[in-house]
Order: C-alpha cells, then sequence, then structure tokens
C-alpha cells in the first residue's frame, strides 16, 4: 500500500513541466520499495506516455479519453483508477486545472486534500510543507490519514531525468457521459504579444521600484543595449504598463535564460518561482534586505534611477 499515483498534465498537446516534477516527488513517497504511476489522460496518450518514460516511473496509465482537461472526465477516471490501484498518496498538479478537481476528487475518495505543497517528509508519517505570507512563513502540516491527496506547487522538485523502462498500460474506465457536463471549446490568445520571454537568452525584468509607467523607458534603453527582452513582475502587468505576457512568476511565465537582471524587483516567492531556474540571476535593488538577494548571483545595493542609466551607457 505504499504505492503513489499521479496524474500528470497536458494542454494543447504539450505536457506540461510539472507532470516530470510529478515523479521525482512520487518517489520520495513511494521510498525504495513503492511503485510510482503516473496517469496521463487525453490527448496523444501514447506520445506522453513515451515522453514521461523517465528513471523511477514504474506505470504509466494512459486514459484515450478526449483531446483537454475535463473536469467530470478527470474526476471519473482517477476515481476509477484509485479503485483500481489502491496507491497510498495521490499527487495532482497545483495548478488551475489540479484545483479544477483535487477538491471534487478528495470528497469523492474521501482523501483528506492538501493542497499547494512546497515538501514532504515521510518518516512513518507524513508531514508537508506549505507556505504562508507570501513564503515568510512556512506551516508543517501532519497528514493524520493513511490515504491522501496532494496538490504540489510547480517547480519545487527537480524534474525526473534519464530514459526508464515503465510499462505503459492503456487503462479502460466506463464513463457515465451523462455525467460530463461542460467541454472545451477552444482558446485565444489574449493579448498576445510579439515577444516569448520563456524564450529568452537575456532577460531585463522591471518590478514595482521604477514607480511611473513612463520610466519603463530606461528599462527599455538598457534591454535594448543589452539585446535583452523586457519582462516583470505582476504589479507591473496588474497597472496595465506591460501585457500578461511578460509577467514572470506563478501567475505568469516560467523563465529560465542565461541572465535575469531583476530590477527594482524584491523577490516575493511567487516572482521567484517563474525564475529560479535563471543560469545567471543579477539583481538591482537599493533594499539590501530584499529577498532577490537569496537568490542573485550578483547584485548592486543602489538606486535603480541612477544603476540603469549608467549600465545602459556602458553597454551602447
Ligand atoms: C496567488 C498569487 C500569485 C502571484 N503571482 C505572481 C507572479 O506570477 N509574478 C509576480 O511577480 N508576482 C506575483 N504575485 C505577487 C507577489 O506576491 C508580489 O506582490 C510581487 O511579486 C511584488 O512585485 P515587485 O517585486 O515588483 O514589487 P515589490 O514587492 O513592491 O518590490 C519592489 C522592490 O523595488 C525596490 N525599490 C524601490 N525603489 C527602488 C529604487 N529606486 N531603486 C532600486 N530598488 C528600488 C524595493 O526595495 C522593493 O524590494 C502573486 C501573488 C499572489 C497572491
Amino acid at each position: 500500500m505504499s504505492d503513489v499515483l499521479a496524474i500528470t498534465e497536458h494542454r494543447r498537446g504539450e505536457l506540461r513541466d510539472v507532470s516530470f516534477e510529478l515523479p521525482t516527488a512520487c518517489r520520495e513517497l513511494a521510498g525504495e520499495s513503492g511503485d510510482v504511476h503516473l496517469a496521463v489522460i487525453g490527448g496523444d496518450v501514447d506520445a506522453f506516455a513515451a515522453e514521461l518514460d523517465r528513471d523511477g516511473v514504474d506505470v504509466i496509465h494512459t486514459v484515450a479519453e478526449g483531446e483537454e482537461f475535463n473536469h467530470d472526465v478527470y474526476t471519473q477516471v482517477v476515481e476509477a483508477l484509485v479503485a483500481a490501484l489502491e496507491p497510498r498518496y495521490v499527487l495532482a498538479p497545483h495548478s488551475v486545472n489540479g484545483l479544477d478537481y483535487a477538491p471534487a476528487l478528495a470528497q469523492r475518495l474521501g482523501y483528506p486534500l492538501v493542497t499547494d505543497v512546497v515538501a514532504c517528509d515521510l518518516d512513518g508519517e507524513l508531514t508537508v510543507t506549505r507556505e504562508l505570507y507570501n513564503g515568510k512563513t512556512e506551516a508543517g502540516v501532519a497528514v493524520e490519514s493513511e490515504l491522501a491527496l496532494l496538490t504540489i506547487r510547480p517547480g519545487e522538485w527537480e524534474p525526473a531525468e534519464g530514459a526508464g523502462d515503465a510499462r505503459i498500460e492503456a487503462f479502460d474506465v466506463e464513463l457515465d457521459e451523462s455525467a460530463v457536463g461542460s467541454t472545451v471549446t477552444g482558446f485565444e490568445e489574449v493579448g498576445a504579444g510579439d515577444v516569448d520571454i520563456s524564450e529568452a537568452d537575456v532577460l531585463v525584468s522591471v518590478g514595482r521600484g521604477i514607480q511611473e509607467e513612463e520610466n519603463l523607458d530606461i528599462i527599455f534603453e538598457l534591454a535594448d543595449a543589452l539585446e535583452a527582452t523586457v519582462s516583470s513582475s505582476r504589479p507591473i502587468v496588474d497597472n496595465g504598463w506591460l501585457p500578461p505576457d511578460r509577467q514572470v512568476g506563478q501567475s505568469g511565465k516560467q523563465v529560465t535564460p542565461e541572465v535575469y537582471i531583476a530590477i527594482g524587483i524584491s523577490g516575493a516567492v511567487q516572482h521567484v518561482a517563474g525564475m529560479k531556474g535563471a543560469e545567471t540571476i543579477i539583481a538591482i535593488n537599493d533594499d539590501p534586505s530584499a529577498p532577490i538577494y537569496d537568490i542573485a548571483d550578483y547584485g548592486i545595493v543602489d538606486d535603480l534611477f541612477d544603476v540603469v542609466p549608467a549600465l545602459t551607457e556602458q553597454f551602447s
């Protein structure tokens, strides 16, 4: 009974990064002796299963039902998988989709649900870590049940690497079609811009420290001098100063550039979740105690309105 099942996630034909992180979290909970089961539901399940066959994965269950995520399909399929496999823990991504079906599933299964888990410690009993107050406080949550459903925060576990030799098995479910009450009818890019920050090698990222929209000019001038792309923290997007596709973070994009220059960004956990994979992080912030300095490789503790024009001049 120490097997662990994770529900992977895909959208518009691509597996999401968290799908490769789930096996790592599963292995922590399954230990040496338990099996790691992944489920891939909908879309091109055979292609997804081949991609997911990484070191440490024992079985991948493919369920060819529909193309995109559907609440009613996922809840029925996962309920059936749990009945068949009897895993001790069920893991889902802490994502828009995961949060859509996990509560319903927990209710159906009678499992306790712990959301937004950032770490697990299984020492006989399971204790998981959640973050509170923008990551300033961590709460240890004892899961006082033999069985549990956890949603895990993307970006917290290393992706599973290396070729695996998982069994890939089609899982048949008799869906109650009358209980499927909604369908995804299409996708529309909202406010799609002309740049893809997730593809950039160098990002010049601006935060609330810039104070006024018109001050963004100095950020674009620096980006021009460095042949970089401009991205931002959420307040800049919330203010309507840059389009949503420029936002880095938990509710924005995940980026992994060679160089990430964080200008006037404090380094809140939701921002860091999107950029901590950058190779080199440079922070410009006049507050030496700003959390961004906890992860920066280089820092300039000074007024950005002095530093940014000076850098632009240097690199022009
Ligand atoms: C559910 C949820 C999801 C979220 N998702 C995201 C997300 O995807 N991305 C994201 O970024 N945030 C996200 N947030 C918001 C996040 O919690 C922070 O509020 C946000 O990241 C702060 O942005 P900031 O660093 O630009 O601003 P602040 O935290 O206000 O930091 C501004 C920084 O600028 C510095 N500064 C000020 N003036 C100067 C100057 N003249 N020179 C140099 N430095 C200066 C200050 O010292 C400060 O550190 C989310 C929040 C929630 C609750």
